[in-house]
């Protein structure tokens, strides 16, 4: 019955030139958001407001879908615009709306009009108490509750009038692209893909960096990887996936290394690397899905000893969460169900029985100094063999 929707989105704080950036970003990427949707719409900007209108048949439950996934979007709402014809024609309008879309009418409401252009002849509270009038005429079942109405009978005046009863939630946030690049680093757990989705929602767009140890994690890990980019991306576009073959890397810290830190220096190796495609790629800062004192090589001393190795900053958005706060984030973005999937790590195959929770810099430099014969060229060859994944939702 809709063949429109009006598109809200949070404008209060995004002011002058940025608020034009804000609202050209959410349109491409509502576009984007759109282009696999069966039908053809228009997408126009008018004073604060998005409209989305399809020009021919279109899918109402994929169209919507799609929506609530882009970012920038705070509300949704299905809408009905007419031109300003008088407001008999408002009420047949408004009256012929409340029949089409609601078969029960058994149902309490509330008319809510709003005037952006002041030269209709009516005030709103006007409009208000005469509609609601005419509604409890058409529809004797209905009543008015003006404190929690079931149906909020939204009526704003503006160049075309809007007709609007639903707002269907959006993932809030802000537009991808408006805010830059970052370098994820992407593991097949729970943790990295939901701090993805939390820095992306704010704007960000976003590349991952993925490390293997093929024989040691096999091709499904992989591919496990791949498929929780796909379901990010989403919410952020299509991925730029770099898949790092880490075996030899990892083979070598082991050889020469004592075990307790091998996850530490490990990590540091990894860092090191996401900052270089970071880098290469214009990534403004690398995301990890760390929490303080989740595991071992996330404590406090660990965080600081990771950290050392990188210039760019280190965004870790779910560094104050607890882990079922996490899963819920991922219950609700829906990358639990893969995440959880049993397949290995490449930072599990090697992990230490007892690893260090307090690692000392100096003896984590000092452990890396019996690396320096083969680890810069190991390195280089990780880097030159890359492999680079476009992943599309
Ligand atoms: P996750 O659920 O994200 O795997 P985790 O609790 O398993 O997190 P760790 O394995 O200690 O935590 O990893 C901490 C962070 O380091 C991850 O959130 C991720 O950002 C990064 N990371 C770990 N392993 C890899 C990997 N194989 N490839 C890329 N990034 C990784
Ligand atoms: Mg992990």
């Amino acid at each position: 019955m809709y063949k429109a929707f009006l598109i809200k989105y949070a404008e209060i704080a995004i002011k002058g030139k940025n608020r034009h950036l804000f609202e050209d970003a959410l349109v491409h990427q509502i576009k984007i958001a759109l282009k696999p949707v069966e039908g053809e719409f228009l997408i126009s900007k008018e004073q604060g407001r998005i409209y989305i209108e399809a020009l021919t048949d279109y899918d109402y439950e994929e169209t919507v879908e799609q929506l609530r996934h882009v970012f920038g979007i705070v509300g949704i709402c299905p809408v009905v615009l007419t031109e300003d014809e008088g407001f008999e024609k408002l009420c047949e309008d408004v009256i012929a709306y409340l029949d089409a879309r609601y078969s029960d009418k058994n149902k309490t409401f509330k008319v809510n009009a709003r005037r952006a252009r002041k030269d209709y002849p009516m005030e709103s509270m006007e409009i208000n108490a005469e509609l609601g009038g005419r509604i409890l005429d058409a529809f004797p079942e209905m009543k008015v509750d003006v404190h929690h109405p079931d149906i909020m009978v939204n009526i704003e005046i503006r160049g075309r009038i809007n007709i609007y009863s639903e707002i269907i939630p959006g993932p809030g946030g802000m537009p991808v692209g408006t805010n830059g690049k970052a370098m994820l680093l992407l593991s097949g757990g729970i943790d990295s893909p939901v701090a993805g989705y939390m820095i992306a929602k704010r704007g960000v767009k976003i590349d991952a960096t993925y490390f293997h140890a093929p024989p040691y994690t096999s091709e499904r890990a992989k591919q496990k990887v791949v498929d929780l980019a796909k379901i990010v991306a989403r919410y952020t576009g299509p991925i730029y996936l770099k898949v790092v073959n880490f075996t030899d890397i990892q083979l070598y810290i082991y050889e020469k290394c004592p075990h307790e830190e091998l996850t530490i220096i490990m990590r540091r190796y990894m860092m090191r690397i996401a900052e270089h495609f970071a880098r290469e790629t214009g990534s403004l800062g690398l995301i990890t899905g760390e929490s303080i004192g989740q595991v071992a090589s996330q404590t406090m001393h660990s965080l600081a000893a990771t950290n050392e190795v990188c210039t760019l900053p280190v965004y870790r958005p779910l560094i104050g969460f607890d882990k079922q706060e996490i899963i819920s984030v991922s219950e609700k973005i829906g990358t639990y169900e893969t995440s959880i999937l049993p397949y290995e790590d490449c930072c599990t195959i090697f992990v230490a029985k007892h690893p260090v929770t307090k690692p000392n810099l100096n003896i984590i430099r000092r452990s890396e100094e019996k690396l320096k014969e083969k680890i810069d060229q190991l390195v280089k060859e990780a880097i030159d063999s890359v492999e680079t994944i476009v992943v599309e939702a």
